[in-house]
């Protein structure tokens, strides 16, 4: 059997979230799944029916940008990851998305607001980008964000962090 997993009280849980920390994050410190993590928030009614998407979509995205395919994907498997029901045909279809990303040369979604983005001419969003082509461009990803489906770069984490303080 393994041995019982501790959480911190909900109240030091709250303050770890509420200085930007994630789920993902609180959850391997303590040796729990993120899932732990947000159900006992949950629980404490701190997260009143309110899913938050920060862990997979850290970025400040754009209006314009928030109904591209990738976004919507990203708040499905964000859902799932709190433990949150989502159809069968969005199950297949987040299922389907996840596998053509691994298929396309274990790609990565990266987001950029506009100006910023090297993938396209100005109109940024959300791309798709190889793993491998990412890192060659960047630099290892951020710490404490998803780098399963997301790449966040070190000048991205900056900004959103001095966002949540
Ligand atoms: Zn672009």
């Amino acid at each position: 059997m393994a041995a019982t997993k501790i959480l911190p009280g909900v109240d030091e849980l709250q303050r770890r979230v509420n200085r930007g920390e994630t789920r993902a994050a609180i959850a391997r410190e303590f040796g729990v799944t993120r899932g732990a993590v947000a159900l006992a928030l949950l629980r404490a009614g701190k997260e009143p029916g309110q899913v938050r998407y920060n862990d997979l979509i850290p970025w400040r995205v754009r209006k314009a940008h928030l109904r591209q395919y990738a976004a919507k994907m990203l708040r499905l498997e964000g859902r799932v990851r709190n433990g949150l029901p989502i159809n069968d045909d969005d199950a297949g279809r987040l299922a389907s998305w996840k596998q053509s990303l691994k298929d396309n040369d274990d790609s990565v979604i990266m987001y950029f607001a506009e100006h910023d983005c090297p993938y396209c001419e100005g109109s940024g969003g959300f791309h798709p980008v190889r793993r491998i082509d990412a890192l060659k461009k960047f630099g290892q990803p951020a710490e404490g964000f998803d780098t399963e489906l997301i790449f966040v770069t070190d000048n991205q984490a900056r900004e959103i962090n001095s966002r949540n303080t």
